[in-house]
């Protein structure tokens, strides 16, 4: 029936996340609110950074993506798990310096990064620029020297991949916003531009396929493409790269049917391509980077919602209104998401009942899911959504000026709120 390890049901029939009853958990915080399980979290962790070092013999490095899910909290635990972050932007590079976060293990993304944001980052000491075009190298030139402070670079490559996902959650193609493309020259313009800049550090080149990815042979195939790429970079300057960063995009489970790839399987057959193809290019084996977000915290996460009002339309369809939605959960309204729900106070009872998950917005696309199956609903039970720890709580917004749910992390016997839930107060702070 469920689609994450920290799932359960006990004797009462309500169900159990992270070993804690969500309905008590629902009375005791209140709802809408985040439920995160501290121990999923770090298994993740231990799984990615375990496999890292068996099949790259601990030449490598896991960062995690944290905009999937970004606050102090996250970026102790990650620090804790001997990882490094992926930022995007000067809001999470403040917040992981805030959390204490060694700056030289965070590594700077984005496709339209400011110049305040450049300079900020430089002079925070983070670790890697990921330079996605040629506007932003010549301004990180010139930071590098206004600032006289020597920045390490590695260079974004669109590896011309179509991953099998959704259109807008696909970045590795020719036609997207991201990195610097090989055919027009650019990638490579950039790459002579970092190495015969003073006080620029040329280290190496990175691409991100796409997210929720199932299929391993579109990493194998991505990694392949890099090694090719490493070759032509030593052909055409006789630099070798030294770090080679292959993104993340690994799937997860969001509903039953979803089979993602053994993460395992994954790691094994990519470090093999990798290997391989360095040996025959006569090249050696890089410092391999590794960027997985999504799949580190999405299933060990839920949101935990009351059910209001319920309306069935004759001949179409049940609306289960519950007292969130796109604000705290844009991602169907984004993207049709797909999303399994549970009503928890009833989890032992047959899902039976075909619902549409309404939000409480303005906005007649603000649902969670449509028609799903979940246990007859009535006003008033509790309502678990399941695998929403990615791209939730960061994607939240203040629409209808809702204030934002609280984030409550569960660790075994203990759970600590790790984000307030936002006040009406919180949300005129800033009106004038
Ligand atoms: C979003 C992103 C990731 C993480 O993607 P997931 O699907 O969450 O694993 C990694 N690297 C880059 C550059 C990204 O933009």
């Amino acid at each position: 029936m469920f689609v994450s390890e920290s799932l359960g049901v006990n004797e009462k029939g309500h169900l159990v996340f992270g070993g804690h009853d969500t309905v008590d958990l629902s009375e005791k915080y209140g709802t809408p609110v985040y439920i995160m399980d501290e121990v999923l979290i770090r298994k993740n962790c231990r799984k990615f950074v375990n496999s890292m070092n068996e099949n790259y013999d601990g030449n490598g490095r896991v960062i995690y993506a944290s905009k999937a899910f970004s606050c102090k909290a996250m970026y102790k635990i990650i620090n804790e798990e001997n990882m490094g972050i992926d930022v995007v932007s000067g809001g999470e590079i403040y917040t992981a310096m805030q959390a204490g976060f060694p700056m030289e293990k965070a590594y700077f993304h984005g496709s339209n990064k400011s110049l305040s944001e450049l300079e900020f980052a430089v002079k925070s000491g983070v670790g890697r620029i990921m330079v996605d075009n040629l506007f932003e190298m010549e301004k990180l030139i010139e930071i590098s020297e206004k600032l006289d402070t020597v920045v390490n670079v590695i260079v974004r490559v669109k590896p011309g991949i179509e991953a099998e996902t959704h259109s807008f959650i696909m970045t590795g193609q020719t036609d997207s916003k991201f990195g610097l493309d090989l055919d027009t020259g650019d990638a490579m313009k950039a790459i002579k531009m970092a190495l015969s800049a003073e006080k620029i550090a040329f280290k190496g080149i990175h691409c991100h396929i796409g997210s929720q990815i199932f299929a391993v042979d579109s990493f194998e195939h991505a990694a392949k493409v890099m090694v090719g790429i490493m070759e032509d970079i030593k052909n055409e300057t006789g630099y070798e790269v030294e770090e080679l960063d292959l993104g993340g995009g690994f799937g997860i489970r969001y509903i039953e049917e979803h089979n993602p790839a053994d993460f395992r399987e994954y790691m094994e057959k990519v470090a093999v391509v990798i290997k391989e193809e360095c040996a025959a290019k006569n090249l050696k084996t890089p410092f391999v980077i590794i960027e997985p977000g999504r799949s580190i915290v999405a299933e060990a996460g839920i949101t935990l919602y009351t059910v209001g009002a319920i309306k069935t339309i004759p001949d179409c369809r049940t609306y289960v209104s519950v007292d969130g939605g796109m604000c705290d959960n844009p991602r169907y309204i984004l993207y049709q998401s797909s999303y399994m729900a549970v009503i928890a106070n009833k989890a032992n009872e047959k899902a039976d009942f075909c619902a549409t998950i309404a939000g409480k917005c303005c906005e007649s696309g603000d649902m969670i899911q449509e028609h799903t199956m979940i246990q007859k609903p009535e006003s008033g039970d509790i309502m678990a959504v399941l695998s929403t720890g990615a791209y939730n709580y960061s994607m939240s917004s203040n629409y209808n000026r809702n204030p934002r749910p609280a984030v409550v992390m569960l660790n075994g016997d203990e759970e600590r709120i790790v984000v307030k839930a936002e006040t009406y107060e919180d949300l005129i702070r800033n009106d004038m």
